[in-house]
C-alpha cells in the first residue's frame, strides 16, 4: 500500500488546484481486503476518484482512499449486455478493452481521464437528446459499506432503492465495482458547425440538438455566437441512418478546439471521419493531458423547455461574464429516476461553463448567473462550482429525504461524512 500526504508531502488537493483537502493522508491499498481493513477501522474515511471535481465533495476529516492500486477489472458479460468494471478506473482504460469485445458505452464525459465511480457518483454527463447521464448505465454495485464489509446493490435487487445508491455524492461507502450496461459498438463522425447565432440556436433548439445522437454548442454570450458540435452515429441503435436535419452551415473544414485560439491537437478526430465511439463522444483524446488545471468549472441543469429563455438570459449577462470566462457549453441529458441526478425526473439542457482560475472574480459571476437560471429550474452540478446555499440545492430534490434517510441506515457511524453533503442534506 502507498501512502502520501500532509505528512510526508505538500497538502492534497483536486485536479484544478483550487480545494485543498482536510485529509490526514491518502491511501492507495492494492487489494480489496486491505481496503475494507482500512475502512473497517476508520473513523472518518472517503473514496478520491481521479479528483477532477471543483467543490470540496470529496473531502474527508479522515483519511482519503484512491482505488488506482487496485487490479484492473474490465469484465464484459456478453449475455447480460454489461460489463464490470474496477470502479477507480479512469474510463479511458475501460473504453478500449470495451471495445475490442465488440461493446460500448451510451455516452460519455467531454474528458475520458476521469473515474467512472467519481463520474456516477455526481452526476457527471455527455449530451444527446436520448441520452442519459453516465451513471444511468449502473446495474450492479460493490461497495465496501460503514462496517468494512463488501456487499452489493442492484438494480434488480433493490428497486425501490436502488435509483438512491448511485449518484451518491461517496456518502454510502466506498465503491470497488461498477456494473454498467453496455449495446453493441457503433461508429461516430464529428462535424463542427461555426457561425451559428445563439438568436438561431435558441429559435431551432429541437432541430438542433435532434438532429444527431450527441450535440453540443460551445457559446460566446458577448458575440451572440456559438461553435456546434454534432456527432452523428453511423447507424442508430435500430439500425436506421438518422436523415439530415439541421446541418447548419458548411462543417468547418479545419479543426477546432473548444476553447477558441487553443490547437486541436488534443481534440478527438473531426471533419467527418468515422470512428469508433469512444474515440469520437469525449471533445479531448484519452493520450493527450488537454489542459493543467488551470480553470475553474460551474454548471446547472434546466428543464430542457427553458433552453431558449436561459439563453436570452445569459445574452444579456455577456458583457459581465465574458472577461471571466474561457468557454461555455450547452448539452442536453435525457431524464432519469435517479434521487440525486441533476436530470432526475426531467429531460434537461446543461449550461456548463469553463472559467479563469481566478475563484475572486469568478465566483460573483456565478452567483450572477445562476441568479438568472434558477429561477428556471436550475440544479448544480454536483462536481463543480456554485454560489448556492447548500440547504437550497437539497430542496431541489424530491428525495432529499429519502436520501437523508439511506445515509442513516447505511452509514450509522457516518464513516464516509464530509462537511459538504452534511451541510446540504442537514445531515450533520
Ligand atoms: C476537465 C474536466 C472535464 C469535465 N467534463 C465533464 C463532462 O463532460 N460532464 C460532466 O457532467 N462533468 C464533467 N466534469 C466534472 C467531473 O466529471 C466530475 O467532477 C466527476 O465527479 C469527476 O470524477 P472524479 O473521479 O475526478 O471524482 P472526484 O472528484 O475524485 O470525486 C467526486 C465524488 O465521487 C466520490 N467517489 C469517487 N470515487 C468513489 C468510489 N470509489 N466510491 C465512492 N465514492 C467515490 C468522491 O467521494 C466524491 O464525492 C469535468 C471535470 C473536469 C475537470
Amino acid at each position: 500500500m502507498t501512502v502520501s500526504g500532509p505528512a510526508s508531502g505538500p497538502p492534497v488537493r483536486n485536479w484544478a488546484g483550487n480545494t485543498e483537502f482536510s485529509a490526514h493522508r491518502v491511501q492507495r491499498p492494492e487489494s480489496v481486503e486491505e481496503l475494507q481493513h482500512i475502512v473497517g477501522a476508520a473513523h472518518r474515511v472517503r473514496a478520491l476518484g481521479t479528483g477532477h471535481s471543483f467543490n470540496r465533495v470529496a473531502d474527508t476529516r479522515g483519511d482519503l482512499v484512491r482505488l488506482d492500486c487496485l487490479p484492473p477489472v474490465v469484465d464484459v458479460d456478453p449475455e447480460g449486455s454489461t460489463v464490470t468494471v474496477g470502479a477507480g478506473m479512469p474510463y479511458s482504460e475501460v473504453t478500449a478493452v470495451l471495445h475490442a469485445s465488440g461493446h460500448a458505452l451510451a455516452n460519455l464525459a467531454s474528458l475520458p481521464h476521469i473515474s467512472v465511480a467519481g463520474c456516477c457518483a455526481t452526476g457527471t454527463h455527455g449530451s444527446g437528446d436520448s441520452e442519459r447521464c453516465l451513471a444511468a448505465a449502473v446495474t450492479e454495485i460493490e461497495l465496501i459499506g460503514a462496517d468494512g464489509e463488501l456487499s452489493r446493490l442492484s438494480r434488480r435487487s433493490d428497486p425501490e432503492r436502488f435509483p438512491g445508491s448511485v449518484v451518491a455524492l461517496g456518502a454510502l461507502g466506498i465503491v470497488t465495482r461498477l456494473t454498467l450496461r453496455v449495446e453493441p459498438a457503433f461508429e461516430v463522425t464529428q462535424h463542427i458547425y461555426t457561425g451559428v447565432r445563439l438568436t438561431e440556436l435558441a429559435a431551432r433548439f429541437d432541430e438542433i440538438y435532434g438532429c444527431a445522437y450527441s450535440v453540443s454548442a460551445f457559446t460566446d454570450y458577448r458575440s451572440g455566437e456559438a461553435r456546434v458540435w454534432v456527432k452523428r452515429r453511423t447507424t442508430e441503435r435500430d439500425g436506421r441512418v438518422r436523415p439530415p436535419g439541421w446541418t447548419g452551415e458548411t462543417p468547418a473544414d479545419e479543426a477546432h478546439h473548444p476553447i477558441p485560439g487553443i490547437p486541436a491537437t488534443h481534440c478527438t478526430q473531426q471533419l467527418g471521419v468515422p470512428g469508433p465511439w469512444f474515440e469520437r463522444l469525449p471533445h479531448f483524446r484519452p493520450e493527450f493531458t488537454p489542459s493543467s488545471g488551470d480553470e475553474l468549472q460551474s454548471e446547472v441543469l434546466l428543464p430542457r423547455a427553458a433552453a431558449p429563455e436561459a439563453l436570452e438570459a445569459l445574452r444579456s449577462l455577456g458583457e459581465r461574464v465574458a472577461p471571466v470566462l474561457r468557454i461555455s457549453e450547452v448539452r442536453t441529458v435525457a431524464a432519469d429516476d435517479l434521487w440525486l441526478s441533476p436530470a432526475s425526473g426531467r429531460d434537461c439542457v446543461a449550461f456548463h461553463f469553463t472559467w479563469v482560475k481566478d475563484p475572486g472574480a469568478v465566483l460573483p459571476v456565478v452567483a450572477a448567473v445562476e441568479e438568472k437560471l434558477l429561477p428556471l429550474g436550475a440544479r448544480p452540478h454536483w462536481g463543480k462550482l456554485t454560489a448556492m446555499e447548500p440547504e437550497r440545492i437539497a430542496s431541489l430534490y424530491e428525495r432529499a429525504a429519502d436520501f437523508r434517510q439511506l445515509v442513516r441506515e447505511r452509514d450509522p457511524r457516518r464513516v464516509f461524512a464530509n462537511d459538504f453533503v452534511d451541510e446540504v442534506f442537514g445531515l450533520g
